[in-house]
């Protein structure tokens, strides 16, 4: 069995990012660069006032000195006034300087009389201006290739007037669910049979990690039925098959998969919960098989074709990897298995504590889960521990 390492590189060395496309920004967030940038437009665009105030010569405003008021410059059109020692123009934040000035006097440290105004504070010369560029420079590296797009990053693309953006492209994800027990949910049970809720899980995994699914299906334990499904399936970027991939005679995955011309390169995996897991590809398609109970469909889902997707729309290396924080364990927990358990638990206020049952099947405990804590093989620690855990939000 290989280890989870090592198949994750597998993962990543057989996916090749998709072709970039150019979107508008609305569409870009959570996208990734699919080049370098650099500023064409230094910030701030223009020495401006930080106050709303008065322009002044800092040199010439003493405290008491009198200032005569000679305009008045709003942020907007620049009124090209130009001030000399012992004058004043009225200027709001974010408006340009007037020529002539060297500082901005807040409101609040003048009083004004008429058209003067006289300085209650002593003035350097430089405050209260935003001096352009003091920000960022033109030419400046303002995004990398393969960095993720936050809203933030948005912001500061559209401060240098681009309406649009390269961002690698969007993965493409079919689900196949199998098994002859499921029904979708809003029908009824009869005896023997359960609510198919793998699909909708990770429908919205994909969905969160930026994939489209395009595609969603389920197939009863029947090869020709699946293998009729696979064939849709192979015409995405990803194709995710849950169930099916364990030892069981009803498990028809992996000669399905070789029926319709697929390669498996990879199954089962050194890991808890979901060693039976599967990767295979058919020309560009990615082919994930993910074991059908919920906890190793989910874990497996993050431990393998989240980052897949993720390197698919044009990611970079340092974003690949989910958060750690840290945390303090709740009570005392113990691995005596041979395979890194992914143990499933709720962090508040820096504690760890496990959710519910850790068995495979349990889909309670993952539902209250915001963080998974790795525990590997023959660990035993306790109760106050510092642990670093993966953060599912
Ligand atoms: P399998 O991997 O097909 O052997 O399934 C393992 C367990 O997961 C069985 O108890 C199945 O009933 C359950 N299971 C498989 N697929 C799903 C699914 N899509 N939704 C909910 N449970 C499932
Ligand atoms: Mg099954």
């Amino acid at each position: 069995m290989i280890t989870e390492d090592e198949a994750l590189a597998h993962i990543l060395q057989s996916v090749t990012p998709l072709a970039p496309r150019r979107v508008p920004l609305a569409q870009a967030r959570d996208r990734f660069a699919a080049q370098d940038r650099f500023a064409k437009v230094a910030l701030p665009v223009f020495d401006n006032s930080a106050m709303d105030g008065y322009a002044v010569v800092a040199g010439a405003c003493g405290c008491g000195q009198a200032q005569r008021v000679i305009g008045e410059q709003p942020a907007g059109a620049d009124r090209k006034l130009r001030i000399a020692v012992g004058e004043a123009v009225r200027v709001f934040t974010g408006a340009h300087m007037p020529e002539g000035a060297d500082a901005v006097i807040m409101q609040e440290d003048v009083r004004r009389k008429g058209s003067e105004i006289f300085c209650n504070v002593e003035v350097e010369a430089g405050e209260f201006i935003r001096r352009r560029g003091s920000d960022l420079s033109e030419g400046q590296k303002i995004l990398s290739t393969g960095e993720k797009i936050r809203p933030q990053t948005l912001a500061l693309l559209a401060a240098q007037g681009l309406a649009e953006i390269e961002v690698g492209g969007e993965a493409r994800a079919a689900i196949i669910s199998t098994g002859d027990e499921l029904i979708p949910p809003g029908g009824s049970l009869e005896p023997g049979q359960i609510y198919e809720s793998n699909s909708t899980l990770l429908q919205a995994l994909c969905e969160k990690w930026g994939a489209c699914v395009a595609a969603l299906e389920h197939s009863i334990d029947e090869a020709k039925s699946l293998e009729a499904a696979l064939r849709r399936g192979l015409d995405h970027d990803i194709l995710i098959i849950i169930g099916g991939v364990s030892v069981g005679a009803r498990d028809l995955v992996k000669p399905c998969l070789n029926a319709v011309g697929a390669q498996t390169d990879l199954w089962r995996v050194s890991v808890k919960p979901g060693k039976p897991f599967l990767f295979g590809r058919a020309g560009r398609c990615a082919i994930f098989g993910l074991p059908g109970n919920p906890v190793s469909a989910f874990v497996t889902f993050l431990l393998f074709v989240r980052p897949a997707i993720l390197r698919l729309m044009g990611a970079g290396a340092d974003e690949l990897s989910l958060r750690m924080d840290h945390a303090q364990l709740a009570e005392d927990l113990q691995n005596p298995g041979d395979r890194p358990h992914y143990v499933r638990g709720h962090v508040a206020q820096g504690k760890f504590t496990v959710t519910g049952r850790q068995e495979s099947h349990a889909l309670f405990g993952l539902s209250r889960a915001n963080a998974l804590l790795r525990v590997a093989p023959g660990e035993t620690l306790s109760a106050g521990a510092a642990v670093s855990v993966l953060a599912l939000d």
